[in-house]
């Protein structure tokens, strides 16, 4: 066994008494304590026609979500460059999700962190401020991008709720297949992509679904489940990219407040 990986080994049986070689960055699964917590996230994009309907229906809906943008899509088309500015002056949070979306275990070492550079820096010139999160295509990651984002003070965020919408191409059906896994797990970090409409589509009902959910759990006196930010699943506090705590509470009572108002106006129409 290498030297190298022999010390990773003893200082991972050891926990912290044996300061790793090897720095490893922060990962966050969307595993959560309480598990009243969603924070919405969309890969891929931007994409010059699906993203701005998301982004309408965000407003609307009053929430604020995490874009993993992919390079390509904005290193040479500056409509798709405005619309990642779009995403950023409308208060969502940006991070990298690499420059051509490779499965990172199948191209080179100086090839992978040139794949996490050049999307940094495309963001930082677009936006003015860098990225500190990251989503790994397809999850994979190797030793060579955990050291580089270790280094950058990245965080990884992967997700433990799926929209399966590489796989289901409708609306009804990314809808479904969401309110089963939410039934189920009720919080963590969900995964969609912006450059499906089908996806984009079932977004507002998906939240009014939750919605109608929580006016129950508040009727009964409970703790509905609240849409947040990244910063509820330890990702590093005093990222740029991350909302702020006291505007994430701000918005926490906001959200409390439309649900109540909504849960009144579903009573007054008697669908609840
Ligand atoms: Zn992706």
């Amino acid at each position: 066994m290498p030297l190298m990986n022999l010390a990773m080994v003893i200082s991972l049986l050891l926990g912290v008494l044996v300061p790793s070689a090897v720095p490893l960055p922060l990962v966050t699964t969307g595993a959560v304590r309480d598990g009243r917590t969603v924070a919405l996230t969309f890969d891929d994009g931007p994409d010059l026609v699906t993203t701005p309907i998301l982004l309408d229906y965000l407003d609307d809906l009053g929430l604020k979500v995490t874009f993993f943008v992919v390079g390509r899509r904005i290193a040479h088309s500056w409509r798709a460059r405005e619309v990642l500015a779009e995403e950023y002056r409308r208060g969502h949070a940006i991070g990298n999700h690499s420059f051509s979306h490779p499965v990172m275990s199948r191209i080179p070492p100086d090839s992978q962190v040139k794949e996490l550079v050049t999307t940094q820096e495309l963001v930082r010139r677009v936006l003015g401020v860098k990225t500190r999160i990251y989503r790994p295509p397809y999850g994979v990651l190797t030793r060579y991008i955990r050291h580089w984002l270790a280094k950058k003070g990245y965080t990884i965020v992967m997700w433990n709720l799926d929209s399966n919408d590489p796989f289901d191409h409708s609306a009804a059906k990314v809808y479904e297949y969401v309110m089963k896994y939410l039934s189920i797990k009720e919080g963590g970090i969900l995964l969609f992509h912006d450059t499906h409409i089908w996806s984009v589509s079932a977004v507002p009902a998906i939240v009014k679904e939750m919605m109608r959910r929580n006016c129950a759990l508040i009727a009964r006196g409970e703790q509905p489940v609240y849409f947040t930010g990244l910063d509820r699943f330890g990702v590093r506090p005093g990222a740029k990219n991350v909302m702020p705590t006291d505007e994430e509470l701000a918005r926490a009572e906001a959200q409390y407040a439309r649900m109540v108002d909504y849960c009144k106006s579903l009573d007054a129409e008697g669908t609840r």
